[in-house]
């Protein structure tokens, strides 16, 4: 028997819908036991029906719905409601549909800010004003989508590597535990921690870290960290290594930017962030911004605009 599964996206790239392709062959594997019913991505399918004189948008049933995107018009919520109406099973599939993502980095400033800086050029008036009746009309903000319907299953990464969208997927069809990476990218990462030091400030990535070869093995180079650079690593949850485990970016010796998430699902990168510098004696003041500590999870009002632009 086969499960039936819908796939949605909404505020997204289409990178998540990557990762899925990105199983490979084993996305063969999934087509013995999953069916897909609805996939806009991979497949034609007509929300309003197929002359488009529908009045409401349909999706199929399914058991489980896949969804990736964060909800940032009234279009979106419109589609994630349905899913919702239609999966026994909710899935926010990627960092943007578990915590907004980097869209949701304009949640820093009101809607009308932001068109205006997307869109004003100096040879164009108001950009608000000229969008066309049928563009679907935007939310105040960049939500996650269990701000708006309840979340069964929480798939962060930006993307998910597939690694883990096919344990998810095999696990949702065949109804065997799920087990994803709950622990920080830190646990994973093989650099060397001499522990705290007398680093007391951070300097900008504008170079690389240190390390004495190109082939130098991983665990013989000093974390980045404690090299002086800010590294996400330690509010950010693992999973990017897929089974490799080995965290992606540290493989390439650059630092974490975040883009996992939160360890937590209700965690916050940014005041985590804060507390983990402090507490080994580096002095918070000296970061030129803290903004981008939640350039991947500025949902849940997190990251929302000054409160005399809201009034205003
Ligand atoms: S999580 Fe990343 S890959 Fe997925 S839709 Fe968002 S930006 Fe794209
Ligand atoms: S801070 Fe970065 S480099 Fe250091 S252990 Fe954590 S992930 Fe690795
Ligand atoms: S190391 Fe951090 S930023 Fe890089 S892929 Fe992994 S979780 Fe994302």
């Amino acid at each position: 028997m086969t499960v039936k599964v819908a796939q949605e996206w909404l505020n997204s790239c289409s990178g998540c819908e990557i990762a899925i392709v990105d199983m490979g062959e084993r996305l063969l594997d999934i087509l013995a036991v999953a069916d897909f019913v609805h996939s806009p991505v991979l497949m034609d399918h007509k929300y309003l029906g197929q002359l488009g004189n529908g009045k409401h948008i349909h999706i199929p049933e399914a058991d489980v719905g896949i969804v990736s995107g964060g909800v940032r018009n009234e279009e979106h919520v419109e589609v994630l409601e349905e899913m919702r109406r239609k999966c026994k099973i909710i899935v926010a599939h990627g960092t943007c549909a578990t915590h907004g993502g980097i869209p949701a980095l304009a949640n820093s400033y009101t809607s009308e800010e932001m068109l205006q800086r997307v869109y004003s050029t100096e040879t164009t008036d108001a950009p608000a004003a000229s969008f066309d009746e049928d563009v679907p009309p935007l939310l105040d903000a960049c939500y996650a989508l269990d701000e708006k319907v309840k979340v069964d299953v929480y798939l962060p990464g930006c993307p998910p590597h597939p690694d883990h969208v096919f344990e998810a997927l095999t696990a949702l069809a065949t109804g065997s535990p799920l087990n994803l990476p709950g622990r920080s990218v830190c646990d994973h990462c093989p650099t060397v921690r001499e522990g705290k030091g007398q680093l007391k400030t951070l300097r900008r990535f504008l170079q690389s870290p240190h390390y004495k070869a190109p082939d130098e093995p991983l665990d013989k180079m000093r974390c980045i960290l404690e090299q002086g650079m800010l590294c996400m690593g330690p509010v950010t949850r693992a999973g990017c290594g897929g089974s490799k485990i080995v965290p992606r970016c540290i493989t390439a010796r650059v630092p974490c930017r975040g883009c996992y998430g939160p360890v937590k699902q209700n965690g916050n990168q940014r005041l985590d962030m804060l507390n983990a510098l402090a507490s080994n004696g580096i002095d918070i003041s000296s970061l030129p911004e803290t903004v981008s500590l939640l350039r991947f999870s500025g949902a849940h009002h997190q990251l929302r605009p000054p409160r005399k632009k809201q009034e205003a």
